[in-house]
Protein backbone atom coordinates (compact mmCIF):
# COMPACT_ATOMS: atom_id res chain seq x y z
CA UNK A 1 0.00 0.00 0.00
CA UNK A 2 1.66 3.21 -1.15
CA UNK A 3 2.00 5.94 1.39
CA UNK A 4 -0.72 8.65 1.55
CA UNK A 5 0.27 12.14 0.53
CA UNK A 6 -1.47 15.65 1.37
CA UNK A 7 -4.39 15.03 -0.86
CA UNK A 8 -6.14 11.62 1.26
CA UNK A 9 -6.15 14.65 4.01
CA UNK A 10 -8.01 17.07 1.82
CA UNK A 11 -10.29 14.24 0.32
CA UNK A 12 -11.46 13.51 4.16
CA UNK A 13 -11.79 17.13 4.55
CA UNK A 14 -8.94 16.90 7.35
CA UNK A 15 -6.91 20.02 6.44
CA UNK A 16 -8.85 22.90 4.40
CA UNK A 17 -9.37 22.95 0.59
CA UNK A 18 -11.39 24.62 -1.38
CA UNK A 19 -13.15 21.50 -2.81
CA UNK A 20 -15.81 22.63 -5.59
CA UNK A 21 -16.65 18.87 -6.34
CA UNK A 22 -17.00 15.83 -4.06
CA UNK A 23 -18.70 12.19 -4.84
CA UNK A 24 -17.84 8.30 -4.32
CA UNK A 25 -15.28 8.67 -7.15
CA UNK A 26 -13.55 11.78 -7.07
CA UNK A 27 -12.87 15.03 -5.20
CA UNK A 28 -11.85 18.30 -6.71
CA UNK A 29 -10.16 21.81 -5.55
CA UNK A 30 -8.57 24.70 -5.91
CA UNK A 31 -4.62 24.42 -6.60
CA UNK A 32 -3.37 26.28 -3.94
CA UNK A 33 -0.57 28.13 -6.31
CA UNK A 34 -2.98 28.60 -9.16
CA UNK A 35 -0.48 28.96 -12.54
CA UNK A 36 -3.43 30.62 -14.04
CA UNK A 37 -6.88 32.47 -13.32
CA UNK A 38 -8.30 28.86 -13.25
CA UNK A 39 -6.45 26.23 -12.04
CA UNK A 40 -8.34 23.19 -10.50
CA UNK A 41 -7.09 19.49 -9.28
CA UNK A 42 -9.52 16.81 -9.87
CA UNK A 43 -8.20 13.60 -8.23
CA UNK A 44 -9.46 10.17 -7.86
CA UNK A 45 -10.70 9.36 -3.58
CA UNK A 46 -8.49 6.30 -3.93
CA UNK A 47 -4.76 6.54 -3.95
CA UNK A 48 -3.44 5.52 -7.03
CA UNK A 49 0.76 7.08 -7.12
CA UNK A 50 1.15 7.19 -10.59
CA UNK A 51 -0.30 6.97 -13.71
CA UNK A 52 2.11 4.02 -14.26
CA UNK A 53 -0.17 2.76 -11.05
CA UNK A 54 -3.33 2.76 -13.41
CA UNK A 55 -4.98 -0.37 -13.84
CA UNK A 56 -8.06 -1.11 -15.02
CA UNK A 57 -10.59 -1.23 -11.72
CA UNK A 58 -9.99 2.58 -11.66
CA UNK A 59 -11.42 2.80 -14.76
CA UNK A 60 -14.88 4.28 -13.72
CA UNK A 61 -13.12 6.95 -11.45
CA UNK A 62 -10.80 8.16 -14.27
CA UNK A 63 -13.54 8.73 -16.86
CA UNK A 64 -15.77 10.51 -13.71
CA UNK A 65 -12.51 12.77 -13.40
CA UNK A 66 -12.74 13.81 -17.00
CA UNK A 67 -16.51 14.33 -16.64
CA UNK A 68 -16.30 16.34 -13.67
CA UNK A 69 -13.33 18.19 -15.83
CA UNK A 70 -15.85 19.42 -18.36
CA UNK A 71 -18.36 20.18 -15.34
CA UNK A 72 -15.90 22.47 -13.70
CA UNK A 73 -14.70 23.90 -17.39
CA UNK A 74 -18.56 24.82 -18.14
CA UNK A 75 -18.92 26.21 -14.44
CA UNK A 76 -15.72 28.67 -14.49
CA UNK A 77 -17.03 29.62 -17.39
CA UNK A 78 -13.78 28.70 -19.52
CA UNK A 79 -15.10 25.98 -21.67
CA UNK A 80 -15.77 27.55 -25.08
CA UNK A 81 -12.26 29.57 -25.27
CA UNK A 82 -10.74 26.63 -24.26
CA UNK A 83 -7.91 25.26 -21.51
CA UNK A 84 -5.97 22.35 -20.74
CA UNK A 85 -5.87 19.17 -18.75
CA UNK A 86 -2.44 17.89 -17.55
CA UNK A 87 -1.48 14.73 -15.33
CA UNK A 88 2.26 14.66 -14.51
CA UNK A 89 4.49 11.46 -13.82
CA UNK A 90 7.05 10.95 -11.98
CA UNK A 91 10.19 13.70 -12.11
CA UNK A 92 10.76 14.21 -15.49
CA UNK A 93 7.01 14.51 -15.31
CA UNK A 94 7.57 17.29 -12.88
CA UNK A 95 5.40 15.19 -10.44
CA UNK A 96 5.12 16.64 -6.73
CA UNK A 97 2.28 15.10 -5.08
CA UNK A 98 2.05 11.20 -5.69
CA UNK A 99 -1.79 10.65 -5.63
CA UNK A 100 -2.44 11.07 -8.96
CA UNK A 101 -4.25 14.14 -10.28
CA UNK A 102 -5.60 16.51 -13.07
CA UNK A 103 -4.90 19.59 -13.62
CA UNK A 104 -7.62 22.10 -15.18
CA UNK A 105 -5.68 25.15 -15.92
CA UNK A 106 -7.81 28.00 -17.91
CA UNK A 107 -8.70 31.54 -18.29
CA UNK A 108 -6.30 33.00 -20.16
CA UNK A 109 -4.12 31.74 -23.84
CA UNK A 110 -1.54 28.63 -22.20
CA UNK A 111 1.10 28.82 -24.81
CA UNK A 112 2.45 25.29 -26.59
CA UNK A 113 3.26 24.24 -23.15
CA UNK A 114 2.61 24.89 -19.47
CA UNK A 115 6.00 25.16 -17.49
O1 LIG B 1 1.57 17.71 -10.91
P1 LIG B 1 2.22 18.12 -9.62
O2 LIG B 1 2.40 16.97 -8.66
O3 LIG B 1 3.48 18.90 -9.82
O4 LIG B 1 1.19 19.13 -8.97
C1 LIG B 1 0.95 19.21 -7.61
C2 LIG B 1 0.05 20.39 -7.40
O5 LIG B 1 -0.56 20.29 -6.13
C3 LIG B 1 0.75 21.74 -7.48
O6 LIG B 1 0.19 22.54 -8.51
C4 LIG B 1 0.52 22.32 -6.08
O7 LIG B 1 0.33 23.72 -6.12
C5 LIG B 1 -0.75 21.59 -5.65
N1 LIG B 1 -0.98 21.49 -4.20
C6 LIG B 1 -2.18 21.97 -3.69
N2 LIG B 1 -2.44 21.88 -2.34
C7 LIG B 1 -1.53 21.31 -1.53
C8 LIG B 1 -0.32 20.81 -2.05
C9 LIG B 1 -0.07 20.91 -3.41
O8 LIG B 1 -3.01 22.49 -4.43
N3 LIG B 1 -1.79 21.26 -0.24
Amino acid sequence: MADETIFSKIIRKEIPAEILYQDDLVTAFRDIFPKAPTHILIIPNVLIPTVNDVEAEHELALGRMFTVARKLAFDAGIAEDGYRLIMNCNRHGGQEVYHIHMHLVGGQPLGPLLT
